[in-house]
């Protein structure tokens, strides 16, 4: 699931030249998209596909009813010093995953039944270890699947961060899927800036992106047989 980052009434992040980061986001998901829409072996969708608003909580539902396997939210970075610069990815903090643990457990979500579909079991012990598997293994692929989309960036871009980011932003917080955020560029960078509006620069990051997808696929493919 591919997420361009805000829409409609959220332009995002804007740069100095007056570019809104939702415009360049979604120009550059859809070129991946394409790229992998492409691949009889890989299936893809979007969040949004036009300049409409969609909540964080409707990203994660729409990303749940697809049963997807990786949700890839894609964003420009902002900075009051304008000389920063570079590509970063992000994937949920333990912290932040502790946190969603603990709401789970707590507010009696019925997670594990509604969500993953296996009957809750009412041993309490036994319902948070599967919780914690799952969560476990979403946040191992997500550094893991991060770690490619990196590996890719770095031969096209500067980095901002040479490893993956830990952060709590809402749409990582999906205990059973596979996230990561990625940062293209700084929009507030005026040459950065001048490349996310550039039709080549923005297939240049759409193949990065794409080819780090695959690569994580045809590594992973076992673990996502449906
Ligand atoms: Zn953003």
């Amino acid at each position: 699931m591919l997420d361009p980052g805000h829409g409609g009434e959220d332009p995002g992040a804007i740069g100095q030249k007056n570019t809104y980061e939702k415009n360049v986001v979604l120009q550059i998901a859809k070129r991946i998209y394409n790229l992998i829409q492409k691949k009889p072996y890989m299936r893809v969708y979007m969040t949004r596909n036009k300049d409409v608003f969609v909540s964080l909580k409707d990203r994660i539902i729409k990303a749940r009813r697809k049963k997807i396997d990786i949700f890839i939210s894609i964003h420009t970075d902002s900075a009051k010093k304008k000389f920063v610069k570079g590509a970063s990815v992000f994937s949920i903090s333990r912290k932040e995953a502790n946190i969603v643990a603990e709401k789970y457990y707590s507010n009696n979500y019925h997670f594990i039944e509604n969500i993953i579909g296996i009957k809750k079991s009412n041993d309490e012990y036994i319902d948070h270890t599967i919780f914690d598997l799952i969560q476990n293994f979403s946040i191992n692929e997500s550094v893991k699947f991060g770690k490619q989309i990196l590996n890719s960036l770095e031969k096209i871009t500067d980095l901002h961060k040479k490893n993956i980011g830990q952060a709590g932003f809402a749409v990582l917080k999906a205990p059973e899927i596979p996230s990561i955020l990625i940062e293209i560029a700084f929009i507030s960078n005026l040459q950065e800036e001048k490349n996310l509006n550039n039709s080549i620069y923005q297939q240049k990051v759409a193949k990065a992106i794409f080819e780090g997808i695959e690569k994580y696929y045809l590594l992973n493919k076992k673990k996502y047989n449906h």
